[in-house]
């Protein structure tokens, strides 16, 4: 992509309502614009962000054995008000009429539509389990949206539902999401803590929520400090097998949110120099909540005696819209965002440092070609601008790697190679530095 046809408005100005970094960044380096309150549009940087992060979590669904489907927006009431939620969700519901006044929904989650999807299909033990998943639009009218796309009021999630004869079944299903949403962020480059926690509206009685530590989390929690050491992407992870030691492994250790903390079993179980008390940002969620939707949905399954039983759930809930401002706040300095790579927008920035020197620009073509064509997703900076303002738009959107090529440089045979997490800068040849990043 060039960047002088690149739809990229960066500010230099800290915009005045945005309260914490993750906003600032997102909003000056031009990847997203507030629509309304909590409502947001995704221009061309954030967009491409929020599909990595998308994709990422998409994989690690599949690898677990779940199926993608997609369902609307917009639900009838109906469902709704055959679980009893209708009522019971409250004014964060956005609730709509259609022209011939039937009460209609903007989804804020999609237990009922997936439970009626799943009743309408499924009679037998012998189609059980299953996990069907979708990454869709969410509306909840929030009373204070803030913190840009960290707590919207339109947000994009993914939410897998899972259906098991039982408990024990259920709980392979849980375990697996379990599995699921540590590769999924361990892949992004952050380290989320699995805390036993509340249920919420949702309800249910097993529930653990994703928690990334951050200073401007919303959520305050407990945990043992082991768990920031903790590592499951070196560990391969076989989903046909029992993965219950796996998840006692993540579990053992002390970690819950404020609604689920006991302050005298965090001191018996938690030597004074491992705790932890700090804010954290919920990424994920996920909830065993048995027939508490296919109680009331009459959602039965046939066992192998003939008995027709209600199937048991689970939900597991990732915010993918979120987690954009999340990596932001685990990952940036003061000059701007650093991107881990497997979500980065691009991967390198090629910064021409003299447009109007030709034989600069004939290297940089080439060098642009080249890196496009060894399938390198590269930003390259042809605008004829100071240098200083490339270099700081280039550390405001935190692309990866800066490769920076001048006339000066060129004629020692050298161009520059930044690093943009440590700024750990190097020259050497342009063959070197394309090998390097080619390789
Ligand atoms: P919170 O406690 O932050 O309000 P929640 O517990 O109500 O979230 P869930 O129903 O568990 O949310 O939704 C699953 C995931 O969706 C959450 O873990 C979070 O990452 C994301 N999410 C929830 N509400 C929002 C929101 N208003 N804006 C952006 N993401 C959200
Ligand atoms: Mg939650």
């Amino acid at each position: 992509m060039r960047l002088s046809g690149y739809f990229m408005p960066t500010m230099k100005e800290t915009p005045a309502e945005a309260e914490i970094v993750s906003h600032r960044l997102m909003l000056r380096a031009g990847m997203i614009r507030q629509a309304s309150a909590g409502i947001y549009s995704w221009l061309p940087l954030g967009f491409r962000v929020l599909k990595k992060i998308e994709q990422i979590v998409r994989e690690e669904q599949d690898r677990a054995g779940a199926q993608e489907v997609l369902m609307p927006t917009i639900q009838s009431a109906d469902l709704w008000k055959e679980s009893g939620r209708y009522d019971a969700y409250g004014p964060e519901m956005l609730r709509i009429q259609d022209r011939h006044g039937r009460d209609m929904l903007y989804g804020p989650t999609n237990e009922e539509l997936i439970t009626e999807i799943f009743r309408s299909a499924v009679r037998s033990y012998r189609d059980l389990p299953r996990m069907l998943y979708h990454i869709q639009w969410k509306f909840r009218d929030e009373v204070r949206p803030r913190f840009g796309v960290m707590r919207g009021r339109e947000f994009l999630m993914k939410d897998n539902y899972s259906f098991d004869l039982d408990y024990a079944g259920a709980k392979r299903s849980y375990n697996k999401m379990f599995v699921a949403y540590l590769r999924t962020f361990a892949r992004m480059g952050l380290q989320a803590i699995p805390m036993e926690a509340e249920t919420g509206p949702i309800g249910g009685d097993l529930s653990h929520e994703f928690i990334i530590l951050a200073d401007t989390g919303e959520s305050e929690v407990f945990c043992h400090r082991d768990f920031v050491e903790f590592d499951v992407l070196g560990a391969g992870i076989d989903y046909q097998s029992d993965l219950e030691p796996v998840v006692e492994a993540w579990t053992k250790l002390y970690a819950r949110t404020d609604d689920k903390h006991d302050p005298a079993a965090f001191e018996n179980q938690v030597p004074e120099d491992k705790r932890v008390h700090r804010r954290g940002i919920e990424v994920g969620h996920i909830f065993y909540f048995g027939t508490k939707y296919s109680d009331p949905l009459k959602a039965l399954v046939a066992t192998p005696e003939g008995e027709a039983v209600a199937v048991h759930m689970g939900s597991y809930g990732i915010g993918v819209s979120r987690l954009v401002g999340a990596v932001i706040e685990a990952s940036h300095d003061e000059a701007g965002i650093v991107w881990p790579e497997p979500v980065a927008p691009f991967r390198v920035g090629l910064i021409n440092l003299k447009t109007a020197d030709a034989a600069c620009t004939k290297a940089c073509e080439e060098t642009y070609a080249k890196l496009r064509d060894a399938g390198v997703e590269v930003l390259y900076d042809d605008r004829d601008e100071r240098p200083g303002a490339k270099f700081n738009d280039m550390d405001l959107i935190g692309l990866p790697w800066q490769l920076v090529i001048g006339p000066r440089g060129l004629a020692k045979g050298v161009v520059e190679l930044k690093r943009r997490r440590d700024a750990e800068r190097e020259e050497l040849s342009l063959d070197s530095a394309l090998a390097r990043l080619t390789g």
